[in-house]
């Protein structure tokens, strides 16, 4: 064989073993040359593809981005990549017949180049790569990270929020409240005679006294910005930005019925009424010049629910400054 000849069939076999798709048009846009994967993955042999117009064999990329990075490579001797967020899977290529049968294509990535032949009009080769991998790990991994972070910030038990969830949402709405001079409301939630509860129904049912405490009083909060947290064991805090002493006040109390709602038998309460019920106790910061920090904000909130406990419980307080 000729030095020639041999790199030629050199090159051939390269081509026919490289773990990606390659078509080479001419200037025509007549295909010019079919590398083995590319037979393999759109069910099409080079022997029935070369030398037929390009846009025959794919008529549905005819109008496509496709199209337009090859005129750009043939014409203006311009190469493009395609973008995956586009279009994902251009051509009609199948990972296997399985894949091919369900209709479920091969997602790709797609560089269009152009070639300088000697003696000859340009050329453009068309590299396809198979991402469907990378774009499956990739979806994982960022449903994974989606995951954790909503573990991160949610209440094991209860599914609400949980006390880290607290921190960061309180110290967003304070500041937010200080610099638009709006009110911001914090109600201190705490179950009466809990420890009784758990004595007498076993920690598990406690728990299962939680989970519908949490969610009834989840239920009651509608606008975006309002959060429930677990604050700690029994006790619940309710974040409610834009919203006075009295708007306060008015959904403490409907916290108060919505616990009593729940009809939770509590054979040792140490109430007449033998059945759960919550005691709330209010603060509200205002942008004014006694203004509260966080600190000031929960403590207030906790002296509250302090004195609605030393009141006798089932009650609702709120701070005065
Ligand atoms: P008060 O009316 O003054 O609020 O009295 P209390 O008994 O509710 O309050 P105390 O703080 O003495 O008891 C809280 C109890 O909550 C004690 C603890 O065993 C229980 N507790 C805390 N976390 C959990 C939990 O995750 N599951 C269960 N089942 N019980 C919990
Ligand atoms: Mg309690
Ligand atoms: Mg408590």
């Amino acid at each position: 064989m000729k030095p020639d000849a041999n790199r030629l069939s050199l090159l051939e076999g390269v081509l026919g073993a490289v773990n990606l798709g390659a078509i080479v048009l001419d200037n025509a846009s007549r295909v010019a040359l079919w590398n083995r994967w590319m037979e393999r993955h759109s069910r099409l042999a080079a022997a029935d593809v070369v030398g037929r117009d390009f846009y025959a064999v794919f008529p549905e990329l005819r109008a496509q981005r496709v199209a337009s990075a090859v005129g750009q490579a043939l014409h203006n001797n311009f190469p493009s990549l395609l973008s995956q967020t586009l279009n994902k899977s251009p051509f009609p290529l199948y990972a296997d017949a399985a894949a091919a049968a369900r209709g479920e294509r091969m997602q790709q990535a797609v560089a269009v180049t152009p070639v300088t032949v000697e003696g000859a009009a340009r050329h453009c080769l068309i590299q396809i790569n198979d991402v469907s991998m990378a774009v499956g790990r990739e979806k994982l991994l960022r449903e994974q990270a989606m995951v954790l972070r909503s573990q991160t910030f949610s209440d094991g038990l209860t599914g609400i929020a949980n006390r880290r969830h607290f921190d960061v949402a309180i110290d967003k709405e304070q500041r937010r409240a200080k610099r638009y001079g709006t009110a911001l409301s914090l109600l201190m939630i705490d179950i009466d005679y809990f420890k009784p509860y758990n004595d007498h129904y076993g920690h598990q049912q406690g728990d299962q006294c939680l989970i519908q405490v949490a969610a009834a009083l989840q239920g009651m909060l509608h606008r975006s910005a309002d959060l429930l947290a677990r604050y700690g064991g029994e006790e619940f805090a309710m974040i409610l930005p834009d919203t006075d002493v009295q708007a306060a006040l008015e959904m403490g109390e409907a916290v108060r019925q919505r616990a009593i709602e729940q009809r939770i038998p509590h054979a040792s309460a140490g109430s007449e009424d033998k059945h759960i019920t919550v005691s709330v106790g209010i603060a509200t910061t205002n942008s004014g010049p006694d203004s509260l920090d966080v600190a000031g904000l929960i403590g207030a909130a906790d002296r509250a629910l302090y004195a609605a406990k030393r009141g006798g419980r089932n009650r609702v307080v709120a701070h005065t400054a």
